[in-house]
């Protein structure tokens, strides 16, 4: 089955080539497919007998126009923030998280259908990996939250189930699609990857990718903590990861946002501040780097408890002192699991969506 939204616009203009159409029909059903059309009948700039022809193809299952259905959405009562359940082709389940904030709408997508970097306190890796998502899968995430909730949305976080460098090549095409402007329109600039920290993924985003943003998941400031914390970091250390990223500021000229989660008694201690300044002295100079603390989002399995606000605070004020630029992230959509590492397929959630 040939999936459209799988297809950019080069590979849509072949297949109608292949079946004897005008190669300018790919234009038409590129635009029709990126406002969120799920019939060929709606596309009324088609002839009704190429109308007719392509619901046929459908329908016998020989091309497919969406590759994901929104199955359940959950609304969060104090922000805003909507969290979506989506139907895969193949009946896994993935997520995203749409979030409104004062310079417009954020989008956070899945990348993978569950993750294998295993960070043991991250909810996506409970249950493990199944699978990459197409680049269709990942554009659909978007195209069916703006279908669903009329708004334009402006930016992109990669920061949902997956890792995205581990499937850096569905991850390039879907990257493309949402930044060209006949796909939607996203500017680079307005969205952010975010890695544990694949350093082949990090050089090769550098080069292919020089305008988009880049997140490192660090969450430590020595291997001896992060160790326990990613897997990765036993492949990848930090001494590397520091140099990979020197070579990304010095290529790009960005920024790079260092996600922290202050995890209580773990790592979130005033000498932990100071070493993790060092670190980013160390490695960067200081310059372009940006750290996010997080408020560690609970999940039942992992037994870590959130460092609490005064301690984040302390944990903030002395990075400040320390000329580290750094912001405490507000919490969106905590009362709906949608935050940071809360993103995973719960059996109830798709069970229960008809007594909801
Ligand atoms: N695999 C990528 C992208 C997804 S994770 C990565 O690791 O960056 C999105 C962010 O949420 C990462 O920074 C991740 O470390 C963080 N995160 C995971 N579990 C969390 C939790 N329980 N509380 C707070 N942040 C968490």
């Amino acid at each position: 089955m040939k999936n459209f939204k799988d297809m950019g616009k080069k590979e849509l203009g072949l297949f109608f080539e292949e079946i004897g159409e005008k190669k300018f029909r790919a234009a038409q059903v590129y635009a029709w497919m990126m406002r969120g059309i799920q019939d060929f009948k709606d596309m009324t700039d088609l002839s009704e007998s190429l109308r007719e022809r392509l619901s046929e193809m459908q329908n016998s299952g020989k091309i497919a126009l969406t590759c994901a259905q929104i199955d359940k959405v959950q609304s969060s009562t104090s922000d805003g923030t909507r969290k979506y359940l989506l139907k895969l082709l193949d009946g896994n389940f993935i997520e995203s998280v749409f979030m409104k904030y004062k310079y417009g709408n954020s989008v956070c997508i899945s990348s993978q259908v569950g993750c294998k970097m295993g960070c043991i306190f991250c909810a996506s890796a409970i249950g493990g990996h199944m699978r990459n998502l197409t680049s269709g899968e990942m554009l659909e995430q978007l195209i069916a939250i703006e279908r669903d909730t009329k708004e334009k949305i402006n930016h992109i976080v990669v920061m949902g189930t997956g890792e995205p460098f581990d499937n850096f090549e569905n991850l390039a095409k879907f990257l493309r699609t949402a930044n060209d402007e006949k796909g939607l329109g996203i500017s680079m600039r307005n969205i952010t990857v975010s890695t544990c920290g694949l350093i082949p993924g990090i050089k090769r985003f550098a080069e292919d990718f020089p305008n988009a943003g880049l997140a490192i998941s660090l969450h430590a400031p020595n291997n001896e903590i992060r160790n326990r914390l990613l897997p990765i970091n036993k492949s990848y250390p930090l001494e590397e990861l520091m140099s990979a990223c020197k070579d990304y500021t010095e290529k790009t000229g960005r920024r790079i946002t260092f996600e922290y989660a202050l995890i209580k008694g773990i790592n979130d201690s005033l000498a932990h501040a100071d070493e993790l300044a060092n670190l980013l002295y160390r490695g960067l100079g200081n310059r372009l780097c940006h750290v996010n603390l997080i408020p560690l989002n609970e999940v039942s399995e992992s037994g870590f408890s959130g460092s609490g606000a005064k301690h984040t605070a302390d944990f903030h004020d002395r990075l400040t002192k320390r000329k580290i630029s750094s912001t405490i992230r507000r919490k969106l959509g905590a009362d709906i699991d949608a935050a940071c590492g809360q993103l995973r397929m719960k059996t109830e959630f798709s069970k229960n969506k008809d007594n909801v």
